[in-house]
């Protein structure tokens, strides 16, 4: 099919504007009730009116799918309430805030765990009331910041009887804190073939009030199950001591799958919340059905034809063998998109989906359309989401290499989200 200047026009012609309302008449319009359910969390230049209007990429998060996660997850663990949602680096790319807001009302959610200072402040301050644990080490200034704001810490290191004893001392009270134990990680964590003295010396400070003891897991499955029995046996010999260690808690997304007895009292998934199976999918999907929530998106932004050894992309990497249509989408590694996507990632536009080519640039990446032009300026592309097999995370994992951790979580915070 060739493309006449009239087609051109009759397909495109809002979007070929400077300024356009609307650059593919065939998207369809939200209803208003769901324009109204909807949260946008805004970029300088942003509205709730125009992030999904424009050309731009933007983030979509399904609450729906969310949700049904967590349902699945909760089955998964023995059917309790007993989730930490971990909602460290954006909450793997969903937005922090808007998203723990959305899991807060759960009651299989009794917490929120991040990594990071900032996150577990801006968590508190954005009016997140659930329990929040931070799992690093942060300086003296930082410490207080989170216990004024209820955010247990995380020990592990020596000094940690001076330190709590000292913050005690500062805010007059006894501070909530977990233990974090190094069972073979090698990581973070209290090595635990010496943590007994370590907690004993603890516990006689008074000034601490332990909530939890944690570890994290190698991930080597069969390892796993060593860590474990070393939590356990650490567990079971500090309450023989009238030692306190509050709730255990290992499992993160994998062990969740792999390992039943790691789910304790709580369970602290990341990746599988947001739609992601974390270690072998194929086995995975078996325990659980979980659906990813959110959506990367933009609009295509140039649809053009190619003829045979014409090439498109930095380095030339893509060579046409025949007549060929491509399309450009506004959306390179800066925003997230995986530099490894064309080793075989898709493209959802239409109903169809796409193979990406050529070279990922900082912002823009290019798709192989084929013969017809079945593709317009304008049209909305789905880079991941729940929509079309083909561009699951797991399967964008499979076919191009990119771990689903990756292409998650280096999702630009600095995009606008849309919350439905
Ligand atoms: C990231 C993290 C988790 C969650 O891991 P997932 O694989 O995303 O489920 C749990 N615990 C700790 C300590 C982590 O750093």
């Amino acid at each position: 099919m060739t493309l006449t200047r009239r087609t051109f026009l009759g397909t495109t012609a809002s979007a070929t504007m400077a300024v356009c309302s609307r650059p593919h008449a065939t998207d369809r319009e939200p209803p208003d009730d769901d324009a109204a359910r909807q949260t946008v969390t805004p970029t300088p230049h942003s509205t709730s009116a125009n992030v999904a209007d424009r050309f731009d990429p933007w983030i979509e998060v399904d609450t729906a799918n969310l949700h049904f996660n967590v349902a699945s997850l909760r089955a998964l663990a023995g059917g309790r309430d007993n989730i930490i949602a971990v909602v460290k680096n954006n909450a793997y790319g969903l937005g922090l805030v808007e998203t723990a807001r959305r899991l807060e009302p759960l009651t299989s959610i009794v917490g929120f765990a991040v990594v990071k200072t900032d996150a577990a402040i801006t968590l508190r301050d954005a009016g997140i009331r659930k329990p929040v644990l931070h799992m690093g080490i942060c300086c003296l200034g930082d410490a207080q910041e989170l216990i004024a704001r209820n955010v247990a810490l995380s020990l592990y290191t020596d000094d940690a009887p001076t330190i709590i004893r000292e913050l005690a001392t500062r805010v007059g009270r006894p501070i909530a804190a977990h233990a974090y134990l190094d069972t073979g990680l090698g990581r973070l964590g209290m090595p635990h073939h010496r943590a007994l003295p370590w907690l004993q010396a603890l516990a006689q400070t008074n000034a601490v009030e332990i909530q939890g003891t944690f570890m994290c897991f190698s991930e080597d499955l069969a390892f796993d199950q060593e860590q474990l029995r070393r939590l356990v046996a650490f567990a079971d010999t500090a309450r023989s001591q009238a030692l306190p260690v509050g709730a255990l808690h290992a499992a993160s997304s994998t062990a969740m799958f792999h390992l039943p007895a790691a789910t304790l009292d709580l369970v602290r998934p990341g990746m599988s919340l947001y739609g992601g199976y974390p270690h072998t999918p194929d086995v995975e999907r078996q325990r659980a059905e979980l659906r990813a929530a959110l959506r990367f998106r933009c609009r295509v932004v140039r649809v053009e034809q190619i003829l045979p050894n014409e090439t498109v992309g930095y380095g030339r990497k893509y060579v046409a063998t025949a007549p060929t249509w491509v399309a450009t989408l506004p959306a390179g590694h800066v925003d997230g998109v995986s530099r490894k996507a064309v080793d075989g990632a898709r493209v959802l536009i239409g109903d169809r989906t796409y193979p990406m080519i050529g070279a990922v640039s900082a912002s823009h990446c290019i798709v192989e359309v084929g013969p017809d032009r079945t593709v317009n300026i304008g049209d909305t592309a789905t880079l991941l989401g729940p929509d079309h097999p083909d561009i699951w995370p797991n399967s964008i994992e499979r076919m191009c290499g990119a771990s689903v951790y990756d292409l998650l979580m280096h999702i630009n915070p600095a995009l606008p989200r849309v919350y439905t």
